[in-house]
């Protein structure tokens, strides 16, 4: 009898050690028997703050995002400066570590931050791959930029301070032209495939990266988390409308980065979190009000009330 219930107990326990992992976190891409690492839904072993309540990504809704009057255009400042970075695969994702010296304010945000890395999520082959969504749908890619404080030294230090962290994130979108502005970035992925892999860069600045500043004026504001372990809720999160056009070719070139373990790096984005009743606000709310001012002016024109009596 005892023998009975033991070996179903141990075949069990074995399957259950199999695949449920340990050690170091990975993407849901990565996940499988053979390979055991914590997916998203087990970061909270990691990392208890990646359970918290204000985690990162999030879909967003747009009909019930609050327009925020207070949500400006952003002042970018060295923005357009010429910088020789290097890129490296760092196991996750590919990241480039930029000179401190880009600065952003305005925008609602409470002080000036200053530019510390850049980094992306993608999909497979071009395929879903953004960390966040809109109404639901996912881009084939999502540019984070991530800025500090520009009182602090370095990210941990920032980390520890709840709006210590600024991080823009930017959408792709497939285009039928090659936007040749990426090149520097896209044909040197060839000689990073394998994890911890690095080169250096042709000189490129933040600015040929991303929209022009007048398309730059729609964004979304919430505040959230690191979307990697240690999802630490120190984010100040901007979202911008406007996507970053590249082609099908461009967007494939990041399906042959490899993981660690020589597979794809392919799916590097975390599943979306629950809100936990976080407002998400929207950039344009003074626009509005403009135009409805303007619109009750065209009305009273017509009425004929402008009129002197
Ligand atoms: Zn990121």
């Amino acid at each position: 009898m005892q023998q009975h219930l033991t070996v179903p107990a141990l075949l069990l326990a074995s399957l259950w050690t199999l695949c449920t992992g340990s050690g170091d976190w990975c993407y849901q891409s990565q996940f499988t028997c053979d390979h055991q690492c914590n997916a998203p839904e087990k970061w909270n072993h990691v990392n208890g703050d990646c359970g918290g309540r204000s985690q990162s990504p999030i879909n967003i809704v747009t009909r019930k995002t609050l327009k925020d009057e207070r949500l400006t255009p952003f002042q970018f400042k060295d923005y357009q400066q010429i910088f020789r970075g290097v890129i490296k695969n760092n196991g996750h994702s590919v990241k480039v570590d930029v000179p401190h010296l880009s600065t952003i304010s305005g925008g609602g945000l409470p002080t000036t931050y200053k530019a510390v890395q850049f980094h992306l999520h993608w999909g497979t082959n071009g395929g879903p791959g953004s960390e966040h969504t809109i109404d639901g749908e996912q881009y084939p890619m999502e540019l984070h930029i991530v800025h500090m404080k520009q009182h602090y030294a370095d990210l941990t230090t920032a980390l520890a301070d709840p709006e210590g962290v600024a991080v823009l994130g930017f959408f792709y979108e497939r285009s039928s032209s090659a936007n040749r502005k990426y090149d520097p970035i896209i044909n040197v992925l060839r000689s990073i495939k394998s994890t911890n892999d690095n080169t250096s860069l042709l000189p490129i600045s933040l600015a040929q990266l991303i929209p022009s500043e007048q398309n730059m004026t729609s964004y979304y504001r919430y505040k959230g988390s690191l979307t990697t372990p240690s999802c630490t809720e120190s984010v100040i999160w901007t979202l911008f409308e406007k996507p970053i056009p590249l082609n099908m070719d461009q967007l494939r070139m990041f399906s042959e980065l490899k993981f660690q373990d020589g597979k794809p790096m392919v799916g590097t984005f975390r599943p979306v979190q629950p809100l936990n009743g976080r407002q998400v606000y929207q950039s344009g709310g003074a626009v509005i009000l403009a135009s409805s001012t303007l619109l009750v002016a065209a009305i009273a024109t017509a009425l004929g009330l402008s009129q002197p009596i």
